[in-house]
């Protein structure tokens, strides 16, 4: 490994190590649930290992693993969910990171038969638009790639049947920011049923927000692309996160 690779190894390590914080802090990984990738080369994978906490893991607690799940380096074990990540590597060339876990509302909705098929706020159509639902796989087996591979070329983000959910996206940053989007639309849909005249989008409207999202999609992409180099705290959601407790992460 030359020293650039090195570079980008260590880097990768702490923006797993950020991210799986995060969402355990966001209450989506309850437990050991969860794991998140990274593609190192074409042959590669850095992953969080199976067993470990996301909100205590630390960056020296990541394997890698090769495209057929095979521990490659590591002194933990690989998780039995990465056929789950490699079935959308191998779809998704364009795919550099993949994330899977449970957030609760999107999650209730896997387990009650229901993808969120429905669009009910702009932002979705912004994001990561509709998100369908895999059929039912038991976790940790082959069914779980070969029940996501209908959808995996044509959406970011994918709920799992009485499991949870996975996205994916061209860096760490923008497939943990599709999961938490996904959480929050599953929340404005759950809460606009609850009150009972939910009012989705119409074709019309949708292909409006679709051509402003060209300019979006300029703002943002210097952002999403240039990870692992740029310090991308500056683009935490205020929730129970301090900037502090992020810059800290980082060291
Ligand atoms: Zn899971």
């Amino acid at each position: 490994m030359n020293e650039i690779e090195c570079r980008i190894e260590v880097e990768l390590r702490r923006e797993l190590k950020k991210f799986s914080r995060w969402l355990s802090r966001l209450g989506f990984t309850p437990g050991t649930s969860g794991n998140l990738s990274v593609r190192l080369d074409a042959d590669r994978l850095l992953l969080t290992p199976t067993g470990l906490s996301k909100g205590l893991i630390k960056a020296a607690d990541m394997v890698i693993a090769d495209m057929d799940g095979r521990l490659l380096a590591g002194t933990r074990r690989v998780t039995s969910e990465i056929s789950m990540h490699i079935a959308v590597y191998r779809q998704r060339p364009d795919v550099n990171a993949v994330v899977h876990s449970h957030p609760p509302v999107a999650t209730a909705y896997a387990c009650s038969g229901r993808g969120l098929n429905e669009v009910l706020c702009q932002e979705a159509v912004m994001t990561v638009g509709t998100v369908p639902l895999a059929s039912y796989a038991t976790t940790g087996t082959a069914e779980v790639a070969a029940s996501m591979l209908p959808f995996v070329s044509g959406h970011d983000a994918i709920l799992l049947e009485n499991h949870g959910l996975v996205s994916y996206g061209q860096t760490l940053l923008d497939a943990f920011m599709k999961m938490e989007t996904v959480e929050h639309i599953a929340q404005v849909a759950l809460i606009a049923h609850q009150l009972g005249s939910a009012r989705p989008l119409g074709r019309d409207r949708i292909q409006q927000i679709q051509s402003a999202k060209a300019k979006y999609i300029h703002n943002i992409q210097e952002e999403l692309l240039c990870s692992p180099w740029k310090d991308v705290g500056t683009l935490a959601p205020d929730r129970n996160v301090s900037e502090e407790t992020l810059v800290s992460e980082m060291a």
